[in-house]
């Protein structure tokens, strides 16, 4: 028998007019090109989506067909957002910190048809046009008076292109498993890969995010993302913010700015930000410099990457500010495991409070997780057993944009592998071990790397830090450490190798440490340990 309910699709455009219609005068303030502290508000914010989406339909663009980002966080993207998928079109967000050949690679092969970009990123565009396919014009991201010299053809203003349009506009009833949005993983090996979402995915991710012990956003809070809207959708920020009506504060090209980070989250009275761990240390860098403190900030969520446990210390106890590490990945949307204590673990020391806030976090539902070996039986949920992570659920992606199924990901069984190695505890909290190729093989035993860096992070010399596996001739690899070391401190080899005594088992021990001026980041602010492989491939560890 059949339940008798409304079978109304979850669509993004829905959002938009709940936000406008709801909480219509809360604001949203940005940093552009054009203004330092732009201000605005959801009814604003949806009025000029409807206006674009009009603009939208005018260029003659068909059901699904492809329009491309390359912009920061700011409220003119938050517009393209609503409107681009609203009206049934696919928002394909750009990540401008890759490399040309890359951007070229993922225009091409998203068939991109029109680009909405930050006039920061002409520059860039008028480099790679030549070499683009589908391109048939492109629209900057201010009005005609700040509107760049350029070379290139078929450019306008996007304040000219909405400006006349009606900011009415009867958004299509599609059908809500339509794709919404293309986002490309940063292809660390090989070509990036497109993850097409589509606007029931994102609606029940929008949904979880919400929820107390995932992001935990109410109407009262204020969020400033510092993760960008050109990478996994701002972790959905852009659609859970809308559902709740917090106030958004977005940061512009200002994401890397200690200063005005800082000035945002005073001036703004933030309550809630999100970004990954190199961001927070420039921040908390930045402070400890300027003995600012950050004051109305009630939680960080850091993810995308581990983070440290000095971090979640130097957040807690210089700034009073939670914690809180998240897990995901591109092709989750991103969201899988997000960490809070759970009821009736209230009574762990704060010793052991602290080591449990350095896992990944446990499972949110919509997002079943299980660890397997190589032969892909399940492994117990014991915390000692480590195995290839993988995850199932409906804002997980089942294929990747135009590869039909040729990129081996999933299992028989409908189970994506995230490439990630990890444990899951009896309490069902994740911790990450390494991705599956940065792991380090000794003599047929792993070696976390991740866990090695997170120790070594406590050591009040060093700033930053990674290790990766070397080749040895008895053991295939041993642990190198990477180190920089903080601003006028100081630290040798044999100290930094001490640090790691009654804290990681003996044969874990790096055979070696390296001082280095920084290190390599990808794109999305990632320790690139592809690299750092790379360079020390002929490295000679002492016998
Ligand atoms: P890319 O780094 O290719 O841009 P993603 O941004 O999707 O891709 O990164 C996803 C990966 O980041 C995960 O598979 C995992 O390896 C890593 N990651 C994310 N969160 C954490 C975390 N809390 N701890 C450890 N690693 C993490």
């Amino acid at each position: 028998m059949k339940g008798l309910m409304m079978d109304r699709p979850l669509l993004i455009s829905s959002i938009a007019e709940h936000a406008a219609r709801f909480h219509g005068s809360r604001e949203i303030v940005s940093v552009t090109v054009d203004d330092p502290r732009h201000r605005t508000n959801w009814r604003n914010v949806v009025s000029r989506s409807r206006k674009l989406a009009n603009a939208l339909d005018r260029l003659g663009l068909e059901r699904g067909d492809r329009v491309a980002t390359l912009a920061w966080n700011d409220h003119r993207h938050l517009e393209l957002y609503y409107s681009v998928s609203g009206a049934g079109y696919v928002c394909h967000t750009i990540n401008p910190r890759l490399f040309a050949d890359q951007l070229v690679f993922i225009i091409n092969h998203a068939q991109d048809r029109w680009l909405f970009t930050d006039p920061l990123f002409l520059p860039l565009v008028e480099k790679l046009h030549p070499a683009l396919e589908t391109l048939e014009g492109i629209v900057v991201l201010t009005d005609d008076a700040h509107l760049p010299e350029t070379s290139l053809p078929n450019v306008r203003s996007y304040e000219s292109l909405i400006g006349d349009e009606p900011d009415t506009y009867e958004w299509p009833d599609l059908d809500e498993r339509s794709a919404s949005a293309l986002c490309y993983t940063s292809g660390t090996t090989g070509d990036p890969k497109g993850v097409l979402y589509d606007h029931r995915s994102t609606i029940l991710h929008a949904y979880a995010g919400v929820a107390p012990d995932v992001l935990g956003l109410s109407s009262q809070d204020v969020v400033l993302p510092v993760v960008p809207l050109f990478h996994v959708n701002a972790w959905g920020i852009p659609y859970s913010a809308g559902i709740t009506g917090a106030k958004l504060v977005l940061p512009g090209p200002k994401m890397a700015d200690g200063e005005v980070l800082c000035s945002l989250f005073n001036d703004e009275a933030v309550t809630i930000a999100l970004g990954v761990p190199t961001v927070w240390l420039a921040l908390l860098q930045h402070t400890e410099k300027t003995g600012k403190r950050i004051e109305t900030l009630k939680r960080t969520i850091i993810g995308g990457a581990a983070v440290p446990r000095s971090m979640i210390e130097a957040f807690r106890d210089k700034h009073g500010v939670e914690v809180r590490q998240g897990w995901g990945m591109t092709e989750m949307s991103p969201i899988g495991a997000v960490n809070t204590l759970k009821a009736g673990l209230e009574h762990l020391d704060d010793d052991a409070q602290l080591d449990l806030a350095t896992k990944a976090g446990r499972g949110v539902y919509g997002c079943e997780l299980r660890i397997v070996d190589d032969e892909g039986t399940e492994l117990p949920w014991d915390g000692e057993a480590f195995g290839a992570l993988q995850v199932r659920g409906p804002w997980v992606c089942s294929d990747y944009f135009r590869l039909d199924g040729t990129a081996g990901t999933h299992t028989d069984d409908g189970w994506f592998t995230t490439g990630d190695v990890a444990t899951i505890d009896p309490e069902g909290y994740v911790a990450i071990t390494d991705r599956t190729k940065d792991v380090i093989k000794s003599g047929g035993e792993w070696i976390s790397s991740i866990e090695l860096e997170n120790v070594i992070m406590g050591h009040p010399a060093v700033a930053e830090a990674a290790v990766i596996g070397v080749p040895h001739p008895k053991w295939t690899e041993r642990p190198l450490l990477v180190v920089v070391l903080g601003e006028g401190k100081s630290a040798d080899k044999a100290e930094l190798l001490k640090y790691y005594d009654g804290r990681v088992a003996d044969w874990w021990l790096p055979n070696d440490v390296v001082f280095v001026d920084e290190l390599p980041h990808t794109a999305t602010g990632k320790v690139k340990k592809l690299e750092l492989r790379k360079q020390f491939a002929d490295f000679k560890l002492p016998a």
